[in-house]
């Protein structure tokens, strides 16, 4: 009998364990944001903090003003 108990306490905390996971995982824009690489550096950064002129990306206004200087 005690074997039972065990095995439901067991599932009730894989239960709650689980659904703990669930929701840290659909948790809103750490997953989800779409990261950019420097074009000059070749970091990643997030798009949303990237500065960007035309398609390209950079991670600071100071890498895409020497990004231009070079070219
Ligand atoms: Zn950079």
């Amino acid at each position: 009998m005690r074997i039972l108990v065990l095995i439901a306490i067991g599932l009730l905390l894989y239960i709650i364990i689980s659904n703990l996971l669930r929701k840290n995982r659909s948790s809103p824009n750490v997953v989800t944001e779409k990261m950019v690489k420097c074009g000059h550096c070749g970091i990643h950064i997030p798009k949303k903090e990237a500065v960007h002129a035309g398609d390209d990306f950079y991670c600071s206004q100071a890498h895409l003003d020497d990004h231009r200087q070079v070219n």
